[in-house]
């Protein structure tokens, strides 16, 4: 959703203005610890289309911040998380030095922003106005807060300055997948490859790729368009030997990294070894969804007799791959063609679950409520504070977006693995996001010397 963040130094209205812009009494205590953050997030429906508004003034209330690395933070925020900033001052008191020095790091933006002189409650205080002027933005616009003025003009202004709001449902809908089909020499990729394509009549014709050697095959099955990458190699059957498995990794680094997706092939008859770990691992450190396709499930019949038994197979499968735990374990055969739907059934859970999306004022909550509860180890006396967490729209024509959460922070390096675990883990409650890995993208506050020195003044 298209968002609108309000920034200013404090005691400027930021509060009052959000609670009009959400037509809500929402009480927002600063100075207490542990406010919780979903108040500082609101939906706006003053307009055409709704926009959600990010008070940014509530964020990292009660924590240890100085007063000018606060304003930073504000605006590091405000530049990175919104598409458009409010940008609030005080009519009563006049132009600020803080109020420069925030234009001045907001100038560095290509966000727009509309100045918004609050507390022009009478005609007598719209001569306050001009002042402002000289900070470079035109229109200003001067509204009370308080008193319910100037708030039309303000949301069509708003509305004029968004982008348009594209439902991210409709996005890379369309999009033709790209299937990378990853593992071992003779696990089965070019059974799979050829099972697949000989399951369906409406095969396109093969293209070439970039490489000598690569072939891109778009292929439909239903009304879905997939490309299968890099079948060259895996097509025909030749007879392995070392350096063509070392070609073949060399060939799986490329093609993972092409993919919207890896399938990653698995023999169910030998289990999980090294060398599938290792390509597992590619996947993982390309951060890539991923499905595990366990072929060869006619030779191990025996072993899933029983549901009980598949279970405890599959387990132990998942227990192997716990670094890729995201990627859902399909048991199939290349050779008898069977559950080859079931594959791509899973693959089409997984684009469609990359299009869900975690609300800011939900993932704020689940945070706050997470680290209170399981609060952070201190590292050198110091803990890893969460200021504010938003998921950004995924970039366009993209078939499968990996879901990325900004965490803007105190300090980025306070995060350790078995935390940002912790944090995985507490989102996967909400939404499970099946075969998509979770980016983690870190904001570090950074102090500025400038606005310190002018929030001291
Ligand atoms: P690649 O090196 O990963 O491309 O593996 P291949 O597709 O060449 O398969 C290696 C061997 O496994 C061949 O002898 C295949 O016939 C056999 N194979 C592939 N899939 C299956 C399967 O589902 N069941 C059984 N029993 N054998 C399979």
């Amino acid at each position: 959703m298209r968002t609108v963040a309000i920034v200013g130094r404090p005691n400027v209205g930021k509060s009052a203005l959000f609670n009009r812009l959400a037509e809500k009494k929402i009480s927002i205590v600063h100075d207490r610890p542990g406010v919780t953050r979903d108040r500082i997030v609101a939906e706006c429906s003053l307009g055409r289309a709704p926009f959600q508004i990010i008070d940014t003034g509530g964020i990292g209330a009660g924590a240890d911040a100085e007063f000018a690395d606060q304003v930073e933070a504000e605006v590091m925020i405000a530049v990175e998380a919104s598409d458009l900033i409010l940008f609030v001052v005080d009519a009563h008191d006049g132009l600020t030095p803080v109020d420069t020095e925030i234009a001045r790091m907001l100038r560095r933006s290509s966000k727009p922003v509309i100045l918004v002189v609050n507390k022009v409650d009478h005609q007598k205080h719209s001569q306050g106005v001009t002042e402002f002027m000289s900070l470079g933005y035109n229109p200003v616009m001067p509204v009370s807060a308080e008193h319910a003025i100037g708030f039309d003009d303000l949301v069509h202004r708003t509305e004029s300055l968004l982008p348009a709001d594209e439902p991210s449902e409709t996005r890379g809908g369309q999009v033709p997948l790209k299937i990378a089909i990853v593992g071992r020499p003779n696990v089965g990729k070019s059974s799979l490859t050829n099972a697949i394509l000989e399951d369906d009549r409406t095969l396109v014709s093969a293209v070439s790729g970039t490489t000598r050697d690569a072939v891109d095959i778009p292929y439909q099955r239903g009304d879905q368009n997939y490309i299968l990458i890099d079948t060259a190699g895996i097509r025909q059957r030749t007879k392995r030997s070392d350096s063509v498995e070392v070609f073949s990794v060399m060939r799986s680094e490329s093609s993972i990294r092409r993919a919207d997706i890896c399938c990653l092939v698995i023999d169910a008859a030998q289990g999980v070894t090294s060398q599938d770990k290792r390509i597992a691992g590619m996947v993982c450190e390309a951060g890539k969804p991923c499905v595990i396709a366990l072929n060869k499930s006619d030779l191990v019949r025996e072993q899933c007799r029983d549901k009980e038994s598949l279970t405890e197979f599959l387990e132990n499968i998942k227990s192997e791959l716990f670094f890729i735990n995201y990627a859902p374990v399909s048991l199939m055969s290349a050779k008898t063609g069977d559950s080859l739907d079931r594959l791509f059934k899973r693959i089409e859970n997984v684009r469609e679950a990359s299009r869900k999306r975690l609300g800011t004022g939900v993932l704020n909550r689940l945070f706050s409520s997470a680290m209170t509860n399981h609060p952070p180890g201190a590292k050198a006396g110091r803990r890893f504070k969460l200021l504010y967490a938003t998921q950004p729209n995924p970039r366009d024509n993209v078939a499968v977006p990996v879901p990325e959460i900004v965490l803007f922070c105190n300090d980025d390096t306070l995060l350790d693995d078995g935390y940002r675990r912790f944090l995985e883990g507490r989102i996967r409650d909400q939404v499970s996001w099946t075969g998509l890995p979770i980016h983690f993208h870190l904001r570090a506050r950074t102090p500025s010397a400038n606005v310190r020195k002018r929030g001291k003044d």
